[in-house]
Protein backbone atom coordinates (compact mmCIF):
# COMPACT_ATOMS: atom_id res chain seq x y z
CA UNK A 1 0.00 0.00 0.00
CA UNK A 2 1.42 3.82 -0.54
CA UNK A 3 -0.25 7.08 0.23
CA UNK A 4 -0.35 9.60 -2.42
CA UNK A 5 -1.26 12.69 -1.49
CA UNK A 6 -2.13 15.78 -4.50
CA UNK A 7 -2.00 19.39 -3.03
CA UNK A 8 -4.40 22.10 -4.22
CA UNK A 9 -3.08 23.00 -7.91
CA UNK A 10 -2.20 19.69 -8.67
CA UNK A 11 -6.67 19.15 -8.21
CA UNK A 12 -6.86 22.56 -9.41
CA UNK A 13 -9.41 22.19 -12.12
CA UNK A 14 -10.15 19.61 -14.67
CA UNK A 15 -7.40 19.38 -16.31
CA UNK A 16 -4.90 19.05 -13.49
CA UNK A 17 -7.36 16.38 -11.76
CA UNK A 18 -7.00 14.58 -15.68
CA UNK A 19 -3.25 14.69 -14.57
CA UNK A 20 -3.47 13.67 -11.10
CA UNK A 21 -5.96 11.00 -12.23
CA UNK A 22 -3.58 9.31 -14.71
CA UNK A 23 -1.29 9.63 -12.24
CA UNK A 24 -2.96 7.61 -9.52
CA UNK A 25 -4.46 5.00 -12.32
CA UNK A 26 -0.47 3.90 -13.30
CA UNK A 27 0.20 2.77 -9.57
CA UNK A 28 -3.05 1.24 -8.93
CA UNK A 29 -0.95 -2.44 -8.02
CA UNK A 30 0.49 -0.56 -5.47
CA UNK A 31 -2.55 -0.21 -3.78
CA UNK A 32 -3.15 3.90 -3.26
CA UNK A 33 -4.99 5.56 -0.84
CA UNK A 34 -4.87 8.60 -2.05
CA UNK A 35 -5.24 12.20 0.01
CA UNK A 36 -6.11 15.45 -1.42
CA UNK A 37 -6.28 18.99 -0.52
CA UNK A 38 -8.91 21.50 -1.78
CA UNK A 39 -8.85 22.95 -5.01
CA UNK A 40 -6.29 25.73 -5.42
CA UNK A 41 -7.78 28.52 -3.35
CA UNK A 42 -10.86 26.75 -2.22
CA UNK A 43 -9.66 27.53 1.54
CA UNK A 44 -8.04 31.09 1.29
CA UNK A 45 -12.32 31.44 -0.38
CA UNK A 46 -13.56 29.86 2.76
CA UNK A 47 -11.56 31.92 5.56
CA UNK A 48 -12.80 34.62 3.17
CA UNK A 49 -16.41 33.61 3.80
CA UNK A 50 -15.37 33.89 7.62
CA UNK A 51 -14.22 36.70 7.16
CA UNK A 52 -17.21 38.22 5.38
CA UNK A 53 -20.09 36.63 7.13
CA UNK A 54 -18.15 38.08 10.57
CA UNK A 55 -18.50 41.45 9.76
CA UNK A 56 -21.81 40.72 8.76
CA UNK A 57 -21.28 41.21 4.95
CA UNK A 58 -24.00 38.25 4.63
CA UNK A 59 -24.58 39.07 0.49
CA UNK A 60 -20.68 39.01 0.17
CA UNK A 61 -20.72 35.13 2.15
CA UNK A 62 -23.60 34.44 0.42
CA UNK A 63 -21.87 34.77 -3.43
CA UNK A 64 -19.01 32.77 -1.65
CA UNK A 65 -21.21 29.79 -0.97
CA UNK A 66 -22.84 29.99 -4.57
CA UNK A 67 -19.06 30.09 -6.32
CA UNK A 68 -18.17 27.12 -4.90
CA UNK A 69 -21.06 25.27 -6.12
CA UNK A 70 -20.27 26.40 -9.52
CA UNK A 71 -16.77 25.89 -9.45
CA UNK A 72 -16.94 22.36 -8.47
CA UNK A 73 -19.66 21.70 -10.62
CA UNK A 74 -17.60 23.31 -13.97
CA UNK A 75 -15.01 20.73 -12.62
CA UNK A 76 -17.33 18.09 -13.44
CA UNK A 77 -18.61 19.51 -16.36
CA UNK A 78 -14.82 20.17 -18.28
CA UNK A 79 -14.18 17.05 -17.03
CA UNK A 80 -16.86 15.19 -19.16
CA UNK A 81 -15.24 14.52 -22.84
CA UNK A 82 -12.61 12.11 -20.39
CA UNK A 83 -15.80 9.95 -20.00
CA UNK A 84 -16.34 7.84 -23.27
CA UNK A 85 -20.49 6.99 -23.00
CA UNK A 86 -20.96 10.21 -20.88
CA UNK A 87 -21.65 10.25 -16.96
CA UNK A 88 -24.37 7.77 -15.35
CA UNK A 89 -27.13 10.66 -15.42
CA UNK A 90 -27.60 8.98 -11.52
CA UNK A 91 -24.28 9.33 -10.01
CA UNK A 92 -24.56 12.97 -11.76
CA UNK A 93 -26.94 14.02 -9.82
CA UNK A 94 -25.71 12.24 -6.49
CA UNK A 95 -22.60 14.54 -6.97
CA UNK A 96 -24.38 17.55 -7.84
CA UNK A 97 -26.67 16.80 -4.33
CA UNK A 98 -23.27 16.24 -2.61
CA UNK A 99 -21.72 19.95 -3.61
CA UNK A 100 -24.93 21.16 -2.61
CA UNK A 101 -25.23 19.79 0.48
CA UNK A 102 -21.45 20.58 1.39
CA UNK A 103 -21.75 24.00 0.30
CA UNK A 104 -25.54 24.60 2.43
CA UNK A 105 -23.70 23.22 5.73
CA UNK A 106 -21.17 26.12 5.75
CA UNK A 107 -24.07 28.75 5.44
CA UNK A 108 -26.61 26.70 7.64
CA UNK A 109 -23.66 26.25 10.17
CA UNK A 110 -22.32 29.42 10.31
CA UNK A 111 -26.07 31.37 10.35
CA UNK A 112 -26.59 28.98 13.70
CA UNK A 113 -24.29 31.20 15.35
CA UNK A 114 -24.67 34.96 15.79
CA UNK A 115 -21.25 36.59 13.72
CA UNK A 116 -18.02 36.63 15.19
CA UNK A 117 -18.80 33.81 17.44
CA UNK A 118 -18.43 30.80 15.46
CA UNK A 119 -17.33 28.04 17.65
CA UNK A 120 -13.88 26.75 16.59
CA UNK A 121 -14.70 23.17 15.95
CA UNK A 122 -17.65 24.94 13.48
CA UNK A 123 -14.91 26.97 12.45
CA UNK A 124 -12.70 23.83 11.19
CA UNK A 125 -15.48 21.83 9.62
CA UNK A 126 -16.24 25.03 7.61
CA UNK A 127 -12.82 25.90 6.46
CA UNK A 128 -11.95 21.99 5.82
CA UNK A 129 -15.11 21.75 3.27
CA UNK A 130 -12.51 22.38 0.56
CA UNK A 131 -11.69 18.85 0.81
CA UNK A 132 -14.37 17.60 1.83
CA UNK A 133 -15.73 19.07 -2.29
CA UNK A 134 -12.62 17.80 -3.92
CA UNK A 135 -12.43 14.62 -2.79
CA UNK A 136 -16.26 13.58 -3.33
CA UNK A 137 -15.36 15.28 -6.73
CA UNK A 138 -12.38 13.48 -7.35
CA UNK A 139 -14.10 9.72 -6.36
CA UNK A 140 -16.97 10.68 -8.36
CA UNK A 141 -14.46 11.03 -11.54
CA UNK A 142 -12.42 8.43 -11.52
CA UNK A 143 -15.07 6.13 -10.55
CA UNK A 144 -16.91 7.39 -14.22
CA UNK A 145 -13.67 6.62 -15.58
CA UNK A 146 -13.72 3.26 -13.81
CA UNK A 147 -11.31 2.89 -11.49
CA UNK A 148 -13.53 1.62 -8.56
CA UNK A 149 -12.15 3.65 -5.74
CA UNK A 150 -14.09 4.17 -2.66
CA UNK A 151 -14.41 7.57 -0.76
CA UNK A 152 -13.61 7.77 2.60
CA UNK A 153 -14.09 10.34 5.14
CA UNK A 154 -11.19 11.61 7.20
CA UNK A 155 -12.86 12.50 9.91
CA UNK A 156 -13.73 8.28 10.49
CA UNK A 157 -9.96 7.97 11.48
CA UNK A 158 -7.75 11.34 11.82
CA UNK A 159 -8.09 12.07 15.49
CA UNK A 160 -6.55 14.93 16.97
CA UNK A 161 -6.14 16.88 20.13
CA UNK A 162 -8.56 19.26 20.98
CA UNK A 163 -6.46 22.07 19.54
CA UNK A 164 -9.21 22.65 17.24
CA UNK A 165 -7.54 24.73 14.31
CA UNK A 166 -4.17 23.48 13.99
CA UNK A 167 -4.70 19.63 15.78
CA UNK A 168 -1.73 17.06 16.26
CA UNK A 169 -2.57 13.92 15.10
CA UNK A 170 -2.62 11.39 17.67
CA UNK A 171 -0.66 8.14 16.69
CA UNK A 172 -2.48 5.41 18.91
CA UNK A 173 -6.07 6.32 18.00
CA UNK A 174 -5.14 7.12 13.94
CA UNK A 175 -3.33 3.87 14.58
CA UNK A 176 -6.04 1.87 15.77
CA UNK A 177 -8.72 3.38 13.71
CA UNK A 178 -7.34 3.98 10.27
CA UNK A 179 -6.71 0.31 9.02
CA UNK A 180 -10.14 -1.40 9.74
CA UNK A 181 -11.57 1.76 7.76
CA UNK A 182 -9.18 1.42 4.76
CA UNK A 183 -8.86 -2.17 4.72
CA UNK A 184 -13.06 -2.45 4.47
CA UNK A 185 -13.15 0.78 2.16
CA UNK A 186 -10.70 -1.50 -0.30
CA UNK A 187 -13.26 -4.32 -0.62
CA UNK A 188 -13.92 -4.70 -4.43
CA UNK A 189 -12.31 -1.23 -4.77
CA UNK A 190 -9.00 -0.40 -6.67
CA UNK A 191 -8.13 2.72 -4.98
CA UNK A 192 -9.07 4.98 -1.92
CA UNK A 193 -9.79 8.85 -1.78
CA UNK A 194 -9.86 10.91 1.57
CA UNK A 195 -9.47 14.17 2.55
CA UNK A 196 -5.78 15.75 3.94
CA UNK A 197 -6.14 18.23 6.66
CA UNK A 198 -9.28 17.65 8.44
CA UNK A 199 -9.41 16.37 11.60
CA UNK A 200 -11.77 14.98 14.59
CA UNK A 201 -11.12 14.74 18.23
CA UNK A 202 -12.19 11.71 20.31
CA UNK A 203 -15.11 13.03 21.77
CA UNK A 204 -15.77 13.45 17.73
CA UNK A 205 -15.61 17.29 16.83
CA UNK A 206 -13.99 18.56 13.94
CA UNK A 207 -10.63 20.04 13.53
CA UNK A 208 -8.13 21.30 11.41
CA UNK A 209 -4.40 20.49 11.08
CA UNK A 210 -3.52 23.81 10.12
CA UNK A 211 -2.85 25.52 6.90
CA UNK A 212 -1.04 23.44 4.55
CA UNK A 213 -1.34 20.63 6.94
CA UNK A 214 -2.42 18.12 3.84
CA UNK A 215 0.90 17.02 4.20
CA UNK A 216 1.22 16.03 7.37
CA UNK A 217 -1.96 14.12 7.00
CA UNK A 218 -0.95 12.13 4.02
CA UNK A 219 2.13 11.68 5.93
CA UNK A 220 0.55 10.58 9.18
CA UNK A 221 -1.55 8.18 7.73
CA UNK A 222 1.51 6.60 5.79
CA UNK A 223 2.81 5.66 9.18
CA UNK A 224 -0.64 4.15 10.53
CA UNK A 225 -0.76 2.21 7.76
CA UNK A 226 2.67 1.13 7.71
CA UNK A 227 3.01 1.78 4.08
CA UNK A 228 5.57 1.24 1.65
CA UNK A 229 6.22 4.94 0.15
CA UNK A 230 4.84 8.22 0.30
CA UNK A 231 4.27 10.67 -2.40
CA UNK A 232 3.59 13.87 -1.89
CA UNK A 233 2.64 15.57 -5.60
CA UNK A 234 3.31 19.16 -5.97
CA UNK A 235 3.87 21.55 -8.61
CA UNK A 236 7.47 22.25 -8.27
CA UNK A 237 10.48 19.55 -9.28
CA UNK A 238 10.84 18.22 -5.59
CA UNK A 239 12.91 20.25 -2.91
CA UNK A 240 15.79 22.38 -4.49
CA UNK A 241 19.43 24.11 -3.31
CA UNK A 242 17.59 27.35 -2.55
CA UNK A 243 13.93 28.89 -3.55
CA UNK A 244 14.02 29.48 -7.02
CA UNK A 245 11.78 32.40 -6.80
CA UNK A 246 14.08 34.73 -5.52
CA UNK A 247 17.57 33.08 -7.03
CA UNK A 248 18.20 32.02 -10.42
CA UNK A 249 20.04 28.88 -10.89
CA UNK A 250 18.62 26.84 -8.25
CA UNK A 251 19.18 22.84 -8.58
CA UNK A 252 17.01 20.06 -7.89
CA UNK A 253 17.67 17.82 -4.73
CA UNK A 254 17.60 14.17 -5.55
CA UNK A 255 17.92 12.97 -1.58
CA UNK A 256 17.69 14.25 1.72
CA UNK A 257 17.67 13.16 4.70
CA UNK A 258 14.29 13.30 6.81
CA UNK A 259 16.29 15.25 9.45
CA UNK A 260 17.41 18.02 6.55
CA UNK A 261 14.07 18.08 5.11
CA UNK A 262 12.47 18.87 8.30
CA UNK A 263 14.46 21.71 8.92
CA UNK A 264 14.38 22.99 5.18
CA UNK A 265 10.90 23.13 6.51
CA UNK A 266 10.73 24.81 9.74
CA UNK A 267 13.33 27.08 7.96
CA UNK A 268 11.38 28.35 5.88
CA UNK A 269 11.12 26.66 2.22
CA UNK A 270 7.60 25.83 1.40
CA UNK A 271 7.24 22.77 -0.16
CA UNK A 272 6.07 20.50 3.08
CA UNK A 273 4.67 21.47 6.12
CA UNK A 274 7.22 21.16 8.52
CA UNK A 275 5.10 18.06 10.63
CA UNK A 276 5.24 15.85 7.93
CA UNK A 277 8.56 14.53 7.82
CA UNK A 278 8.97 12.67 11.79
CA UNK A 279 6.09 10.10 10.92
CA UNK A 280 7.76 9.21 7.79
CA UNK A 281 11.06 8.70 9.71
CA UNK A 282 9.41 6.95 12.79
CA UNK A 283 8.72 4.23 10.95
CA UNK A 284 12.05 4.54 8.09
CA UNK A 285 9.08 4.97 5.75
CA UNK A 286 10.75 6.82 1.75
CA UNK A 287 9.13 10.09 1.24
CA UNK A 288 8.96 11.52 -2.22
CA UNK A 289 8.35 15.02 -3.37
CA UNK A 290 7.07 14.80 -6.60
CA UNK A 291 5.17 17.56 -9.38
CA UNK A 292 2.30 16.49 -11.28
CA UNK A 293 2.54 18.75 -13.69
CA UNK A 294 6.32 16.95 -14.94
CA UNK A 295 5.26 12.97 -13.60
CA UNK A 296 8.51 11.85 -15.34
CA UNK A 297 10.41 13.83 -13.46
CA UNK A 298 12.82 12.96 -10.67
CA UNK A 299 11.74 14.66 -7.95
CA UNK A 300 13.51 14.20 -4.35
CA UNK A 301 13.39 11.19 -1.68
CA UNK A 302 13.47 11.74 1.52
CA UNK A 303 15.32 8.85 3.47
CA UNK A 304 17.14 7.65 6.28
CA UNK A 305 20.13 9.61 7.38
CA UNK A 306 22.27 6.83 6.91
CA UNK A 307 21.67 6.74 3.15
CA UNK A 308 22.45 10.54 2.44
CA UNK A 309 25.54 11.84 2.46
CA UNK A 310 27.59 14.93 4.38
CA UNK A 311 27.30 18.37 2.95
CA UNK A 312 25.14 21.35 2.54
CA UNK A 313 21.91 20.58 0.45
CA UNK A 314 20.37 23.57 0.42
CA UNK A 315 19.83 27.24 1.50
CA UNK A 316 16.48 28.31 2.99
CA UNK A 317 15.60 31.82 4.57
CA UNK A 318 12.75 33.40 6.78
CA UNK A 319 12.63 37.03 5.01
CA UNK A 320 10.52 38.19 7.90
CA UNK A 321 11.77 37.82 11.65
CA UNK A 322 11.58 40.07 15.07
CA UNK A 323 15.12 40.23 16.78
CA UNK A 324 14.57 41.03 20.68
CA UNK A 325 17.10 41.33 22.52
CA UNK A 326 17.70 41.37 26.28
CA UNK A 327 20.32 43.40 27.71
CA UNK A 328 20.73 42.94 31.71
CA UNK A 329 23.85 43.22 34.16
CA UNK A 330 21.45 41.44 36.30
CA UNK A 331 22.52 38.30 34.18
CA UNK A 332 26.45 37.63 35.19
CA UNK A 333 26.99 35.12 38.01
CA UNK A 334 23.44 34.36 38.02
CA UNK A 335 21.79 30.92 37.31
CA UNK A 336 18.13 30.79 36.30
CA UNK A 337 17.71 33.30 34.45
CA UNK A 338 17.40 31.43 30.97
CA UNK A 339 14.62 30.14 32.61
CA UNK A 340 12.58 33.77 33.49
CA UNK A 341 13.52 34.21 29.68
CA UNK A 342 11.90 31.12 28.06
CA UNK A 343 9.31 31.19 30.94
CA UNK A 344 7.83 34.60 29.44
CA UNK A 345 7.74 33.32 25.78
CA UNK A 346 6.36 29.83 27.07
CA UNK A 347 3.20 31.59 28.68
CA UNK A 348 2.35 33.88 25.72
CA UNK A 349 2.85 30.48 22.99
CA UNK A 350 5.71 32.15 21.08
CA UNK A 351 8.28 29.65 19.71
CA UNK A 352 11.74 31.20 19.28
CA UNK A 353 14.01 30.26 16.58
CA UNK A 354 17.92 30.98 17.06
CA UNK A 355 19.40 32.27 19.99
CA UNK A 356 22.57 33.07 21.15
CA UNK A 357 23.84 35.04 24.66
CA UNK A 358 26.52 37.14 25.49
CA UNK A 359 28.13 37.90 28.64
CA UNK A 360 25.01 40.66 29.83
CA UNK A 361 22.48 39.69 26.69
CA UNK A 362 20.03 37.23 25.53
CA UNK A 363 19.55 37.68 21.91
CA UNK A 364 16.67 35.42 20.55
CA UNK A 365 14.67 35.61 17.05
CA UNK A 366 11.02 34.77 16.18
CA UNK A 367 8.50 34.70 13.21
CA UNK A 368 7.45 38.33 12.18
CA UNK A 369 4.18 37.18 12.10
CA UNK A 370 4.04 36.29 15.82
CA UNK A 371 2.38 38.86 18.47
CA UNK A 372 4.84 39.87 20.77
CA UNK A 373 3.47 42.96 22.59
CA UNK A 374 3.10 40.20 25.57
CA UNK A 375 6.09 38.64 25.45
CA UNK A 376 7.94 42.37 25.50
CA UNK A 377 5.72 43.81 28.24
CA UNK A 378 6.54 40.84 30.42
CA UNK A 379 10.25 40.35 29.61
CA UNK A 380 10.88 44.23 30.58
CA UNK A 381 11.25 43.82 34.14
CA UNK A 382 14.04 41.49 33.38
CA UNK A 383 16.19 43.98 31.31
CA UNK A 384 16.08 46.81 28.70
CA UNK A 385 14.25 45.30 25.93
CA UNK A 386 14.93 45.98 22.34
CA UNK A 387 13.31 44.85 19.04
CA UNK A 388 14.28 44.94 15.57
CA UNK A 389 11.56 44.51 12.59
CA UNK A 390 13.96 45.04 9.68
CA UNK A 391 15.85 41.32 9.24
CA UNK A 392 15.76 38.35 7.85
CA UNK A 393 17.18 34.55 8.43
CA UNK A 394 19.31 32.81 5.77
CA UNK A 395 19.63 28.98 6.70
CA UNK A 396 22.53 27.14 6.00
CA UNK A 397 20.84 23.28 5.27
CA UNK A 398 22.76 19.90 5.33
CA UNK A 399 24.05 16.67 6.99
CA UNK A 400 27.49 17.09 9.37
CA UNK A 401 27.69 20.25 8.28
CA UNK A 402 31.01 20.81 10.99
CA UNK A 403 33.03 17.88 9.48
CA UNK A 404 32.90 19.10 5.97
CA UNK A 405 35.93 20.32 5.10
CA UNK A 406 36.34 24.09 4.34
CA UNK A 407 32.50 24.57 4.74
CA UNK A 408 32.64 26.70 7.25
CA UNK A 409 35.70 29.33 4.96
CA UNK A 410 33.15 28.85 2.46
CA UNK A 411 30.14 30.54 3.98
CA UNK A 412 32.21 33.14 5.49
CA UNK A 413 34.21 33.65 2.36
CA UNK A 414 30.63 34.33 0.73
CA UNK A 415 29.41 36.73 2.95
CA UNK A 416 32.40 38.48 4.12
CA UNK A 417 31.36 42.25 2.34
CA UNK A 418 27.76 41.77 4.69
CA UNK A 419 26.61 42.51 8.31
CA UNK A 420 26.06 39.26 10.10
CA UNK A 421 24.31 40.27 13.08
CA UNK A 422 23.77 37.30 15.00
CA UNK A 423 24.90 33.27 13.76
CA UNK A 424 23.97 29.62 15.43
CA UNK A 425 24.80 26.79 14.91
CA UNK A 426 22.27 23.90 16.10
CA UNK A 427 24.52 21.16 17.86
CA UNK A 428 23.41 18.56 15.25
CA UNK A 429 25.17 19.95 12.54
CA UNK A 430 21.65 20.09 10.72
CA UNK A 431 21.77 24.12 10.15
CA UNK A 432 24.15 27.05 10.79
CA UNK A 433 21.24 30.35 10.44
CA UNK A 434 22.45 33.59 10.14
CA UNK A 435 20.76 37.10 10.66
CA UNK A 436 21.36 39.77 8.20
CA UNK A 437 19.78 43.25 7.08
CA UNK A 438 16.40 42.33 5.18
CA UNK A 439 17.05 43.93 2.05
CA UNK A 440 20.50 42.02 1.97
CA UNK A 441 18.46 39.00 1.83
CA UNK A 442 18.85 37.71 -0.98
CA UNK A 443 22.10 39.08 -2.59
CA UNK A 444 23.66 36.52 1.00
CA UNK A 445 21.50 34.11 -0.57
CA UNK A 446 22.75 34.01 -4.17
CA UNK A 447 26.41 34.52 -2.62
CA UNK A 448 26.08 31.23 -0.32
CA UNK A 449 24.16 29.23 -3.13
CA UNK A 450 27.25 30.74 -5.49
CA UNK A 451 29.85 29.41 -3.17
CA UNK A 452 27.88 25.76 -2.69
CA UNK A 453 26.56 24.96 -5.46
CA UNK A 454 27.97 26.99 -8.68
CA UNK A 455 30.08 24.18 -10.08
CA UNK A 456 29.98 26.12 -13.83
CA UNK A 457 26.70 24.28 -15.08
N1 LIG B 1 -6.32 23.16 2.01
C1 LIG B 1 -5.52 23.43 3.18
C2 LIG B 1 -4.79 24.74 3.02
O1 LIG B 1 -4.89 25.38 1.97
C3 LIG B 1 -4.58 22.31 3.50
C4 LIG B 1 -3.58 21.98 2.44
O2 LIG B 1 -3.76 22.28 1.26
O3 LIG B 1 -2.56 21.36 2.77
O4 LIG B 1 -4.14 25.17 3.92
MG1 LIG C 1 1.04 22.48 0.66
Amino acid sequence: MIVMKFGGTSVADAVAIQRTISIVAGKLKDKPVVVVSACAKVTDTLYRFLGHFEKGEEKEAMDIISSLKVRHKKIIEDFAPNIENGYDPKALESIHSTIDTLCDTVWTLAKAHSKAQIPDSDRAYITSTGEYLSSNVIAFLMNAMGIRTTWVNARDFMVTNSNYLSGLLQAEAVTRKAGPVIAKAYEGADAVITQGFAGVTAEGDPTILGRGGSDYSASFLGMALDVDRIEIWTDVDGIRTADPRIIQGTKGIRKLSYEEAAELARFGAKVLHPLTLEPAASKNIPLYVLNSMNPGGEGTVVLNSSCIFDGIKSISYNENIKVINIYTPKMVNTSGFMYSIFKVFCDHGVSVDMISTAEASVTLTVDAHLDIDGVVKDLAPLGTITVDRDKSQVSIIGKNIIGVRGALANIFGAVSDSKIYMMSQGSSFLNLSLVVDRPEMTDVISKLHKAFFDNGD
